[in-house]
């Protein structure tokens, strides 16, 4: 819950309501990074004492009551279990997955599309093992057949992906996060690289 009432943002100009422009890395009490909040969430839990301040903004915020600096990376001071975080189903991932490569005929594109393996119409379903990255030639070839009839081949079993170890992460920043993160977050990388054709 928000009890800090309004938390506004310094900048010599009078005080700003805050933005998303200032995400905060969040770790567990062992320092593994969980996920990237909300300044006015971090704030909460640092001002409810379930949090510790680590690394701060350049900038200082408002609450009713006091002036202090923007967290930028907070610790929470009790440990929390979380399930093991999983990729969330979608065209962009499967393409991830696939390497954004064609799975018939193994080109690398950016030009992809999604095929169900098994045919909706066959009653194919939606997951991870029956959808695959196909170019548009094959998915053309492919239509509404099953693979053995349009006598095509898979490269790989088509299974669900493990999350990545910073997957949460990367789900809620774009290209790049602040520097002062990185001591948390070593090896990160924002986002599968994408090729160019
Ligand atoms: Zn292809």
């Amino acid at each position: 819950m928000d009890d800090t009432g309004p938390v506004h943002q310094h900048n010599g100009n009078g005080h700003h309501k805050l933005n998303g422009h200032h995400p905060v890395l969040l770790l567990n009490s062992n320092y593994e990074p969980l996920n990237v909040c909300h300044i006015r969430r971090a704030i909460v839990l640092v001002l409810n004492g379930k949090a510790e301040v680590l690394e701060e903004y350049d900038l200082m915020i408002s609450s009713a009551a006091d002036l202090f600096d923007a967290p930028s990376v907070i610790r929470l001071v009790y440990m929390i279990k979380r399930p093991y975080p999983r990729v969330k189903l979608c065209r962009r991932e499967v393409f991830i997955r696939d390497n954004f490569t064609c799975q018939y005929c193994g080109v690398q594109t950016r030009d992809l599309t999604l095929d169900h393996v098994v045919p909706r119409s066959k009653g194919g379903p939606h997951t991870w093992e029956n959808l695959v990255s196909a170019c548009r030639q094959c998915n053309h070839r492919k239509g509404g057949k099953t693979i053995e009839e349009a006598k095509l081949k898979l490269a790989n079993t088509p299974v669900e992906p493990r999350a990545s170890r910073y997957y949460p992460i990367q789900r809620s920043v774009n290209k790049r996060v602040n520097d002062d993160w990185l001591k948390f977050i070593p090896d990160f990388a924002p986002t599968a690289d994408v090729p160019r054709s």
